[in-house]
């Protein structure tokens, strides 16, 4: 049986390069802009896994590339969601899950947040509700995982510099077997 290292490289050596919604990076190199960024500010390796997979529910999931354009939210964190939970512990999936609901956060609560979104980001943001109320943002941080969401999200957002040298895949190997479900 192919171990879940092995089935995440094979997701990115088949899909990885498919552009990344509106962005002028691939889903690949945004899944490591996002690992790198989570290693620089000395993240737990679980949430360094989390980073890279993030978005693995666009590649599961197999949505068109202008889902957003078609006026339909993919729900591509449900989709992640459910795929990591069956791989992973909750301190990979569920940072991963609640990202989307990050960027409704920080909408919400950091007044500078929302001028740095970039153009698909914002018209995603519309889609996925906007930002929070005050009782949804008292609500998110009832989440064990929250903090951790919000770095998430900082870095996704980061994670979009078109031809930025990262390490490769292979470089996340022993940290996908370690955070792996035994
Ligand atoms: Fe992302």
């Amino acid at each position: 049986m192919a171990s879940v290292a092995d089935e995440v490289l094979e997701i990115f050596a088949a899909k990885g390069e498919a552009a990344y919604y509106g962005e002028d990076v691939s889903q690949l190199e945004h899944a490591l802009q996002a690992a790198q960024c989570a290693v620089r500010d000395r993240a737990t390796e679980a949430l360094v896994v989390a980073a890279l997979v993030h978005d693995i529910g666009h590649l599961v999931e197999g949505a068109p590339e202008d889902i957003a354009d078609q006026g339909v939210d993919a729900r591509h964190e449900e989709v992640g969601q459910a795929w990591l939970a069956a791989r992973f512990g909750k301190e990979v999936y569920e940072p991963a899950h609640l990202h989307v609901a990050a960027k409704r956060y920080l909408c919400a609560t950091d007044a500078g947040y929302f001028g740095k979104l970039s153009a698909a980001s914002v018209q995603s943001l519309a889609l996925q509700g906007g930002p929070m109320t005050g009782e949804e943002v008292a609500a998110f941080e009832g989440n064990e995982f929250y903090r951790e969401a919000v770095a998430l999200r900082r870095w996704d957002d980061e994670a979009k510099i078109p031809g930025l040298v990262t390490p490769g895949l292979e470089e996340y190997r022993g940290m996908l077997e370690a955070a792996a479900k035994k």
